[in-house]
């Protein structure tokens, strides 16, 4: 039986109704440079249409992007989202409330834009409610050296002014609150009422998530050329965007029959 196979059966396996949680990123949309130019493939986001109208699964996206930057990828409905590593989680339909972060939180994140503003303006950032992510993958194309220094230097600085730092593939986020991916997938999966968990992601900041979904169900990684190394349990590996792309619409078929 094939890899894919026994993982299929893996999760026709699991008690229903599922909760089927993906990254996005280098997960169901391939990696591009530039992060506003990435793309969930249309076959894809077909499935995933279909996979959240169905009453067998509960299905929700769970990423590090702010909720603006993942409308700009789907419009799905009957899906859950986790935005910005967990720092909002949103049920299906639910718009968010205002957050409001206080003077000293306000205070660092404005000392690391003034660092971006000066230093990093080589780099691709993403301005979030409650974080600043410094991505350096264009840059490290050409210039590996300038990468490591852009993100040890966000390193060192978001440290210094009191921010939790997230590392993640050729990424430096500067967060004023903290939250993790297993926290928003524990909380899904709480207030959905799922019986159970399939999760997949490609990166080191979706390893909790993993590892809940492992604990409670699948926990599937997916392997890049960026990221080869797994997290330390369970988890299943895949080897590309294509081949998830590919369990789902296996898994809405069988489901479905
Ligand atoms: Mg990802």
């Amino acid at each position: 039986m094939s890899r894919n196979a026994s993982l299929l059966d893996a999760l026709l396996g699991l008690e229903r109704p599922m909760l089927v949680a993906l990254d996005v990123d280098g997960t169901l949309s391939p990696i591009v440079r530039d992060p506003d130019l990435a793309e969930i493939p249309e076959s894809t986001l077909s499935v995933l249409a279909a996979l959240g109208e169905s009453p067998m699964v509960e299905l929700a996206l769970i990423t590090g992007r702010d909720l603006g930057s993942l409308s700009r990828m789907e419009q799905l409905e009957g899906v859950w989202r986790a935005v910005e590593h967990g720092g909002l989680v949103l049920a299906p339909g639910e718009r968010p409330s205002p957050r409001e972060l206080t003077s000293e939180q306000g205070d660092a994140l404005d000392r690391f834009r003034l660092w971006v503003d000066t230093h990093a303006r080589d780099a691709f950032i993403e301005y979030k409610p409650q974080a600043i992510a410094v991505h350096v993958r264009g840059i490290a194309e050409s210039d590996p050296a300038r990468a490591d220094q852009l993100l040890r230097e966000a390193d060192e600085l978001a440290q210094s002014l009191g921010l939790h730092v997230r590392r993640g593939k050729a990424l430096r986020e500067a967060e004023a609150v903290h939250h993790d991916k297993g926290s928003a997938l524990r909380e899904i999966f709480k207030r959905s009422g799922a019986r159970s968990v399939f999760f997949a992601g490609d990166d080191l900041t979706d390893f909790p998530a993993i590892n809940f979904a492992a604990e409670h169900g699948v926990g599937a990684f997916v392997r890049s050329d960026e990221q080869r190394c797994a997290p330390s349990t369970s988890a299943v590996l895949l080897q590309s965007v294509d081949e998830i792309g590919a369990l789902l619409s296996q898994l809405l078929e069988r489901i479905t029959e």
